[in-house]
């Protein structure tokens, strides 16, 4: 049956970032679709373990500061104690540094491309190398944003990361699709999560971004639930390296 594409069942989901907001809603939408549910943040996500174990779903925790030089092999060695196979990596953990281009200091820059890019890429790698390429399946899931399509405003840095992001999943996708890995983004259009509490608080721009969006509201992370099932999934099986923008129409306008 159709829907049997989207099942996550008898699969490990490993979602960064996973203690608030998007990485939150990934995390309840997998365990809703069969997946174990592995969630790695800096700090208590107890309530993601909640809300993932109010459906029947099954959550594991890593507890590391994505930051820290080791970070990654952190994760992989918790990951070997915690599953037999890592199948889903959703890299969705990110920070914005919001300053004018002409003040923004090396060192604000560094900890945003740090984050939002580098690690991106080496726990992409670390998991590729360890299971997915060996396994010939793995799905890798990037949080992009629209500002991998757009500069931004007062937020250069978060603007070249995920311009970088979605250039990543690009180089990725073409050369792990042959064994059947399939890298592709999501960029969701303006949510109401921690990431924008300070645009909208900001009354005008807040006004401003609202005006913008065609849907006529912000996105919660239920709007991502959906494209996170289809592309963690066999439904999306043939899709490889492209953007998935959540947006509620901002790009088309
Ligand atoms: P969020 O609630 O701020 O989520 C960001 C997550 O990253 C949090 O779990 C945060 O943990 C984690 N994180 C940040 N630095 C970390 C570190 N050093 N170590 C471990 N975890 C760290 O905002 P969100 O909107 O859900 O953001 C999720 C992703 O979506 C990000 O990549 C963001 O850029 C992207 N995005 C968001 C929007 C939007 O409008 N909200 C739009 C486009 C893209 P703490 O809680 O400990 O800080």
């Amino acid at each position: 049956m159709i829907l049997d594409m989207f099942s996550l069942e008898h699969k490990t989901a490993v979602v960064t970032g996973a203690n608030t907001g998007l990485g939150q809603g990934f995390c309840i939408a997998f365990a809703q679709a069969g997946a174990t549910v592995i969630g790695v943040a800096r700090r208590s996500m107890q309530e993601t373990r909640e809300k993932v174990e109010s459906v029947g779903g099954a959550f594991k925790e890593i507890i590391v500061d994505l930051s820290s030089p080791d970070a990654i092999s952190v994760i992989m060695e918790q990951c070997e104690k915690l599953c037999d196979r890592v199948d889903i990596l959703v890299n969705n953990a990110g920070i914005i540094h919001r300053e004018d281009a002409k003040d923004v200091s090396e060192a604000d820059w560094d900890k945003v491309i740090l984050l939002n890019e580098r690690l991106v890429f080496f726990l992409s790698q670390a998991m590729a190398n360890r299971y997915f390429l060996p396994n010939r399946s793995g799905k890798i899931i990037n949080i992009a944003s629209m500002l991998s399509f757009q500069g931004g405003i007062r937020v250069p840095a978060y603007a070249a990361s995920k311009s970088a992001v979605m250039g990543i999943t690009k180089a990725l996708a073409n050369e792990w699709a042959p064994y059947q890995v399939n890298v592709n983004a999501i960029a969701p259009g303006y949510m109401a999560t921690n990431n924008t509490t300070n645009l909208r608080s900001d009354a005008q721009r807040s006004e401003a971004i609202l005006e913008r969006i065609p849907a006529g509201r912000w996105g919660t992370p239920d709007d991502i639930m959906g494209a996170g099932i289809y592309l963690a999934s066999k439904a999306s099986d043939y899709v490889n390296g492209f953007t998935l923008a959540v947006d509620g129409g901002w790009l088309a306008r």
